[in-house]
């Protein structure tokens, strides 16, 4: 890795950043990802899907001569002069162990398996610091009253990043109780899928069995030609969605 990177651009198109540590100097339009490539980091682990869709780059950084601590998603997140820049891969949170099918949905299952959500003190830090602009505070307040529909559908859109979990000062798991409030939900209290139970009937009926047959008999280059020849939806489809 260099520090400072000349590729045709002169320095005065580069801004300093630090990472984990070092200063480099690097393009002022990159995500953090980017420029942590461009800086020669190969990333391995903690890229993920580079589309602000998964868990893996969340990112603590500070800007110099500014003593608040920021975090988003390094995919996602543009550089800035004078950020100085650490990734957090994975945060430990607790994760409470259950049988969902010996849980019902109230407030009973959320308290039992994380009596600490009644700590959380409204503060809104998890808010600020989520990169999905989750009102995270508003869910745990549904979760403390136990409406665990209402905690589902506001944390809907998490990637479970952990960054909400890292700013807060009670030691709340806020992510994770979301997560048993959305499966309770979709195990109680949403209807069932007529499609879906269409679907598992024909699973069970054997209906896939031959075309399953068929493409574990294939050589791994048939199975490459066969998925690079598929029916896809056309990336400009997928663009204009709303939903
Ligand atoms: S940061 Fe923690 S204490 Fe503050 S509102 Fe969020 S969950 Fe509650
Ligand atoms: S709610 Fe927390 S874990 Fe989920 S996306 Fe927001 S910051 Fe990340």
């Amino acid at each position: 890795m260099h520090p400072e990177i000349g590729t045709g651009k002169t320095p005065e198109n580069l801004i300093p950043v630090h990472i984990m540590g070092t200063r480099y100097m690097v393009p002022p339009s990159l995500p953090i990802m980017a420029a942590m490539e461009y800086a020669g980091y190969r990333l391995l682990r903690g890229c993920g899907c580079r589309r602000g869709l998964r868990r893996a780059c969340g990112t603590a950084y500070r800007i110099h001569g500014d003593p608040q601590l920021f975090s988003g998603l390094a995919c996602q997140t543009v550089v800035q002069s004078g950020m100085y820049l650490a990734q957090i891969p994975f945060f430990p949170a607790r994760r409470a162990s259950y049988d969902l099918t010996k849980l019902e949905p109230s407030a009973v299952a959320l308290f039992g398996a994380y009596p600490q959500l009644l700590r959380c003190l409204g503060c809104g830090a998890c808010t600020k610091a989520c990169p999905q602009d989750i009102d995270v505070r508003a869910y745990m307040a549904a979760g403390m009253k136990g409406d665990i529909q209402r905690m589902a559908d506001l944390s809907f859109d998490c990637i479970m990043c952990g960054l909400c979990a890292a700013r807060c000062p009670a030691e709340e798991a806020q992510y994770n109780i979301a997560l048993l409030a959305r499966r309770l939900t979709g195990r109680y209290l949403v209807p069932r899928s007529a499609h879906l139970e269409e679907r598992l009937e024909e699973i069970r009926r054997g209906d896939f069995d031959a075309d399953l047959a068929e493409l574990k008999s294939l050589s791994k280059q048939e199975l490459t030609a066969r998925y690079s020849a598929r029916e896809i939806e056309p990336e400009d489809r997928l663009g204009s969605r709303e939903d």
